[in-house]
């Protein structure tokens, strides 16, 4: 028999589980051999030896092999193992680089996949969807990824959309009874849920019945594809900035070359030279070092909290100019306690906190027993029917499963005394609409022992206010006449503004064996009972972060599905709204069209009573005033909003997988202030590119100077070859990479959003870049100079003179390019990573001068003492001259 044929009893014998308590530990051991893990086979990986002869693939590297060859043809033997050792040196390096950052990009990927709540031994848990074998009875909901194949055990409003399977975009109504027929295609299996299909409303339960490629999803899917890593903004930018520069150090090596041939050198020196200043000029490491900058950056970023799913975001970060945000959960702590309850005219007060269910009732000051108050006692037990969460107590500790405003709602009829299983006596759930925050409400359908059925609706009290037609007042049921709905107007509104949630809890009498098929059916004709207002706190690190959002020219707006005055009392809390600040509810925004919102939405600082849906209108309005928005969200419903976002931020605790896939950041702990540190870590990442990018091409441009210049004024060649390679593949890289992890500078928090057109070279880092670069080419050039000059016949001894100042300047530039400001600025001990690779560096650089075997492979003599003298004033020059200058441009 196949799974759909099968009754609810069969599936359980077949698939030998425990509906109530699931599987054991040992079961599932013992599964996990037999059927291995849920997972789709991926396709194959390159192999570790394929990917280290890709690192030769290089332009630079085939022009390099070519060099090699010919040195070798020449006979210049030395020359030739030479240029092949620091090609292979590099070719380690980038190897390396390029694991570290595949690495981390991989356990990125493993932080953002799906998880599923799942039955193990009598406890719910929450696992990642590769964990799950056959047997397991799991529970999903709207907004979740179904995680394997499964046969439906319960459904509630159950609807899954399972375009990726069957193509059809509609979702299917899901029910539990078997189905029989044959050739029954997948789309018509109403019982069975499907591996990697959603759920876009409702809820229910179902045991596993297919995992990995025994799935429906396994047998169509062709191995699934390793998802290709993307390439942010910056890094086509810097590819394309690469193949400019090849053009021109062509041009440039032609020029150096054609004029050294006719200022005599020979042709075999200048064809060498040539290679190598063609290898020095095209910044070969650079987009290696971006990926390892940016992969280093994002695994800061998971230490504070945030989850990067779309690299390119990384960059976009750092334009954010306005942060749409959820107010419940994300700026509030979303611990909710119920403190205030009204009815009848009369409003009580509850103490307590958190979910423990101790508290006292009183009116007027004076404590009252809530079982003898009949209203009192009728919000209460209705809110803790019509309701799915569940509060339970664990080492001591009372702790909340599932919704907050519905936990909240229990613990105020535990404080009074019920408990849900002795109202579950007396009343038994027949159906349930669950809540979703466009309607703002939640219903169940009871019926008590006598068989009497009512609806008992849970929801917003100005929406619920809207679908009631009469109120219980004085133990009677009224008609709900203007009069009335002003009083109830009057009391959420006073408990709105104390920064109260409210939640409204009316029923309907429905005839006995009644049956109601549909919400609306269910909420309409209601009668009015009472509100019951709750704390959430706003979270204390959000006001702050607020705060140096504003620093950074980035605007905070609140978006909540909560009331205008509730929403805009917490913004006072927090100080998000300046004085002309204004607030807007979600009428008001459906009436404007995008151009109408588009003039106002600057001075807005609060949207209130908003569905998700108007969340794509804000964003659109935003970006069309020229914006780069951040957007908050969890539901299902936030998801085209959180992708038309520039950044699209989901919650990692209560958001859905549907928001989570849909966005590029999935905050961790759903709170606020993680936002500002992403933020700020963008920026630094960005910041930290174009450090090294600055320290790389201005080296790059030195080394080409001190060439040309020397071929101009007919001087011998100041370097030879082998050294410039050295240079540039060894001694600059370890510097580079730990650019890429400097701390940002301090004022990083206070200066606008970059625009984000910005191009690399930007506020001023091209002129930096060649005054810089012009600078280290002539003080190069000098000491070299000089050094010839007083012995003309030791050209060798000039030539590692010249190759130390060059290393030299470089090494102290690289401290230069920690500040956009002056080297003066900062603590050159800040960044022990450049200390660490400076130190390195510098090491390299004397073992090539003094070890004996290597000084006729890099044609250097040692040094004497009294000439580093000349070598660090000349290196250092350059700064001085530059700090100098940009000192007398302030005085
Ligand atoms: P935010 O968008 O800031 O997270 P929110 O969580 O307050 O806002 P919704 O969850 O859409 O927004 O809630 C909107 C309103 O619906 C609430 O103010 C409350 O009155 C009502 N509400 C919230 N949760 C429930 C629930 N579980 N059952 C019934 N009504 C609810």
């Amino acid at each position: 028999m196949k799974w759909h044929e099968m009754g609810h009893s069969d599936v359980i014998r077949a698939t030998n589980t425990n509906e109530k308590q699931g599987l054991s530990d040992s079961d599932v051991h013992k599964r996990r051999q037999q059927y291995g893990p849920n997972e789709l086979q991926e396709g194959e990986k390159p192999s570790a030896l394929l990917q280290f002869l890709a690192q030769f693939k290089d332009f630079m590297v085939l022009v390099l092999l070519g060099a090699t060859l010919i040195s070798g043809i020449l006979g210049e033997y030395i020359d030739a193992v030479a240029i092949i050792a620091i090609v292979l040196i590099n070719g380690i390096l980038g190897f390396f680089q390029e694991r570290k950052a595949e690495k981390s990009l991989h356990a990125l990927k493993e932080l953002s996949a799906p998880q599923v709540v799942v039955l193990r031994d009598g406890e719910w848990v929450k696992l990642l969807s590769k964990e799950l074998v056959p047997g397991d009875i799991v529970k999903f909901t709207s907004g979740d990824r179904i995680g394997a194949d499964v046969r439906l055990l319960e459904t509630k409003s159950l609807e899954i959309e399972e375009s990726a399977l069957t193509g059809e975009s509609l979702p299917v109504q899901k029910s539990m009874e078997a189905i029989v027929g044959e050739n029954i295609g997948i789309g018509d299996l109403t019982n069975m849920a499907f591996m990697g299909t959603l759920v876009t409303r409702g809820n229910g339960t179902g045991v596993v019945v297919g995992t990995g490629m025994k799935t429906a999803m396994g047998q169509i899917a062709d191995l699934l594809q390793t998802a290709e890593t993307m390439m942010t903004p910056l890094q086509r930018r810097l590819e394309q900035l690469g193949k400019i520069l090849i053009v021109l150090a062509l041009l440039l090596t032609v020029l150096v070359v054609a004029v050294g041939v006719i200022q005599g050198h020979e042709l075999y020196d200048m064809f060498l030279a040539g290679v190598s200043l063609a290898v020095a000029a095209i910044p070969e490491g650079l987009p290696a070092i971006v990926t390892v900058a940016l992969s280093l950056g994002v695994q800061r970023m998971i230490k504070q909290h945030s989850i990067v799913r779309k690299l390119p975001a990384v960059e976009t970060l750092g334009c954010a100019s306005v942060i749409c945000s959820d107010k419940t959960g994300t700026m509030t702590q979303n611990k909710m306690t119920v403190t205030h309850i009204w009815a009848e005219g009369k409003t009580w007060e509850v103490t307590g906190t958190g979910y423990v269910p101790q508290g006292d009732f009183s009116y007027k000051d004076r404590t009252v027993q809530p079982k003898q108050q009949k209203s009192l006692q009728q919000i209460l037990t209705f809110g803790m029917l019509c309701n799915t969460a569940r509060i339970f107590e664990r080492d001591g500790q009372f702790q909340l499963d599932g919704d907050p405003t519905e936990g909240a709602l229990l613990v105020s009829a535990m404080k009074a005394g019920f408990t849900r299983d002795i109202l579950q006596q007396s009343f038994t759930i027949i159906e349930e609409f669950p809540f979703d925050s466009t309607r703002k409400m939640m219903s169940v359908i009871v019926e008590d022992k006598s068989g009497k059925r009512f609806v008992i609706t849970k929801g917003a009290p100005d929406v619920l206010m809207k679908v009631s037609e009469f109120i219980l007042w004085d133990e009677k049921q009224k008609v709900l006449s203007a009069q009335f709905e002003n009083r109830i107007k009057e009391s959420i509104e006073s408990l709105a503004s104390k920064a109260l949630r409210t939640i409204a809890v009316a029923f309907r009498p429905l005839r006995s064996g009644q049956i109601v098929n549909s919400y609306m059916e269910a909420e309409k004709d209601l009668t009015f009972i009472g509100l019951q207002g709750m704390i959430d706190p706003p979270r204390p690190e959000v006001k702050q972060a607020i705060k140096e959002c504003r620093a950074a020219g980035i605007k905070t707006v609140m978006i909540t599905g909560d009331h205008l005055l509730t929403a805009s009392a917490i913004a006072k809390q927090l100080d998000l709204m300046p004085a002309k600040g204004k607030v807007m509810d979600g009428q008001t925004l459906s009436s404007l069209s995008i151009d109408e919102l588009e003039n106002v939405v600057d001075d807005i600082y609060v949207f209130a009573r908003v569905s998700p849906e108007h969340k794509l209108k804000i964003v659109k309005a935003l970006q069309n005033k020229g914006h780069i928005v951040a957007m908050t969200g969890d539901g299902v419903n936030d998801a085209p909003a959180i992708k038309a976002a520039d950044i699209g931020i989901s919650m990692g605790i209560t958001g859905t997988d549907v928001a989570k896939e849909a966005s590029s950041l999935v905050l961790v702990d759903d709170n606020f202030a993680t936002i500002k540190s992403a933020i700020r870590e963008g920026r630094n990442i960005y910041e930290n590119i174009r450090k090294f990018v600055r320290y790389l091409l201005a080296s790059n441009v030195g080394e080409i100077l001190v060439m040309l210049f020397a071929m101009l004024l007919a001087l011998p060649l100041p370097l030879v070859p082998i050294q410039i390679l050295w240079v540039n593949l060894v001694t600059d890289g370890l510097p580079a990479m730990a650019l890429g992890l400097d701390k940002p500078e301090g004022n990083l928090m206070n200066r606008k959003p970059r625009h984000p057109r910005e191009g690399v070279f930007a506020r001023g880092l091209a002129w930096k870049v060649i005054s810089r670069g012009f600078l280290i080419g002539i003080a190069t050039l000098a000491a070299f100079i000089i050094i010839y000059n007083r012995q003309p016949d030791n050209l060798i001894y000039a030539q590692t003179i010249a190759f130390a100042t060059l290393v030299m300047a470089q090494l102290i530039h690289v401290f230069d390019c920690r500040s956009e400001r002056s080297i003066f600025d900062r603590n050159p001990f800040g960044n022990i990573y450049l200390i660490g690779a400076v130190a390195s560096s510098i090491l390299l650089m004397l073992i090539v001068i003094y070890y004996p075997p290597l000084q006729p492979i890099f044609h250097t003599v040692a040094i004497l003492p009294q000439d580093w003298l000349l070598v660090l004033g000349m290196s250092a020059l350059p700064t001085f001259l530059l700090a100098g200058s940009l000192l007398t441009r302030k005085s």
